[in-house]
């Protein structure tokens, strides 16, 4: 066996241009229900990233049987095969018999994996137990993939197919999350991607966008979002805000970042406002920002949204520009006779800021029977500015905490269009549902 950064160094059988992948999950503690599988979560992402379409999860018991079964369906479906879990010492711990047997080859000491393994017991002054030698054991033919973060090495190997010509390609990983991702990110990441046609570098892009729905941003850009499309866009959402990642491959890094801004630059016309920021901007970092450049302040008071609109804002001037947050208060209810605007005049008022932003509590929609079913509730969100009054009721649509954050977000961006950014929406009355 050689040790291996994973390069290809023959025919795979994966027809560049139309690797599927499967992630297949080892552990008793999966299939049970004791522990949630994340690895192949983000290992599905990661590959989605890569351009490579992941066609099925499977998850499988720590018996040598389901392990042989699985691997005997994934080898003649997937062009390459990500598994994690099963690498450990101990007797539960059979990836590396499960391979050796599918490929019909034996497990073979690997001397250098033995050494490393002995020499992470040597550092730790601690005495190797017996059952460790196991993970220096390799099918036959394999690629040893390094882990440098626990005692359990990878393995990259080949199965090939009974039913059809070439093989499939295996990247077996620790289950230790931290140590499975250190893995992917130094070697079979690269490994696949060299895989794939006019392998070079891949670069990403994330557009940041508040104020429409996914369905409709996605209307509003012209058939960008298509699989297979050369850069790939993708869409997603979360907490009502919207992420577009463009991924570019390309020779370098600067033919990838050439390939991506006439993109970004499509994006942001078809958009306009909506686009609020890039990679880890969150809509209050884009508030602070515009609240900087047009030098004014904000103080918030809120009922409805439990504070989160003070959290946002807090945790946005904690990372970025101080001094444009002046504060906020979360009210229990609000005093009969009162109304949200008044409330956000005072909170003007009383902190000096440029503005005051009010969330006023969650009450019946008009017209509604106010029985507090799904999307009968709405909330009054009220921003008085040094010469403007803006009111804007929110509707409460979606699950309990996506609602919240659509309401605290919506409340958020109000400010953003009051301090500079253009609004792309209209600002009706009625603000975006659901
Ligand atoms: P193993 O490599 O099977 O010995 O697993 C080592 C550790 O990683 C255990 O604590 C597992 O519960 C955890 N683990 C294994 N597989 C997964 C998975 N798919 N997602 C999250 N954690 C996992
Ligand atoms: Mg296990």
């Amino acid at each position: 066996m050689r040790a291996s950064t994973g390069a290809d160094d023959g025919d795979r059988g994966a027809t560049p241009g139309s690797l599927r992948a499967e992630v297949v999950s080892i552990g008793d503690e999966l299939t049970t229900g004791q522990r949630l599988d994340t690895n192949s979560q983000w290992l599905s992402r990661e590959l989605g990233l890569l351009g490579v379409p992941v066609a099925f999860h499977t998850t499988v018991t720590d018996s040598l049987e389901d392990g042989l079964a699985a691997f005997r369906i994934a080898r003649e479906r997937a062009d390459v095969i990500l598994v994690t879990g099963g690498l450990g010492p101990t007797a539960d711990d059979l990836t590396r018999d499960v391979l050796a047997r599918v490929a019909e080859v034996p497990l073979e000491l690997s001397a250098g994996a033995l050494a490393d393994v002995e020499s992470r017991f040597a550092r730790r002054a601690a005495p190797m137990p017996e059952s460790n030698r196991r993970q220096a054991l390799f099918p036959r033919g394999s690629r040893i993939i390094v882990n440098p973060e626990g005692t359990a090495p990878g393995i990259d190997l080949d199965l090939s197919r009974t039913g059809s010509a070439g093989a499939a390609r295996v990247f077996a990983l620790p289950g230790v999350p931290g140590e499975m991702i250190t893995m992917w990110q130094a070697t079979v990441g690269p490994a696949i991607l060299s895989l794939l046609p006019g392998a070079g570098t891949i670069r990403f892009r994330r557009i940041k966008c508040f104020g429409a729905g996914e369905s409709a941003i996605e209307a509003m850009l012209p058939d960008l979002v298509r699989r297979g499309r050369e850069p790939l866009v993708g869409i997603t959402a979360h907490e009502a805000t919207i992420t577009l990642r463009i991924a570019a491959r390309g020779a370098d890094a600067a033919a990838c970042e050439g390939a991506i801004a006439p993109i970004e630059a499509l994006i942001r016309g078809c958009l306009g406002g909506i686009v609020f920021g890039t990679e880890d901007d969150e809509l209050e970092d884009a508030v602070l920002a515009s609240l900087a450049a047009a030098d004014a302040t904000l103080a918030t008071v809120e009922i409805g949204s439990l504070g989160q609109v003070a959290g946002l804002l807090a945790a946005a001037a904690a990372r970025g520009p101080a001094g444009r947050f002046l504060g906020g208060v979360v009210l229990p209810g609000m005093a009969a006779g009162t109304s949200v605007t008044e409330l956000a005049t005072r909170r003007r008022a009383e902190s000096g800021a440029s503005y005051g932003l009010a969330v006023g509590p969650v009450v019946p929609a008009p017209g509604s029977d106010g029985n507090g079913g799904a999307g009968v509730t709405m909330v009054e969100i009220v921003l008085v500015g040094p010469d403007s009054l803006t009111r804007r009721e929110h509707r409460l649509g979606g699950a309990g905490s996506v609602r919240l954050a659509r309401a605290s977000k919506t409340a958020i961006d109000l400010v953003r269009g009051a301090a500079g950014a253009p609004l792309a929406a209209e600002d009706k009355s009625r603000g975006a549902a659901g």
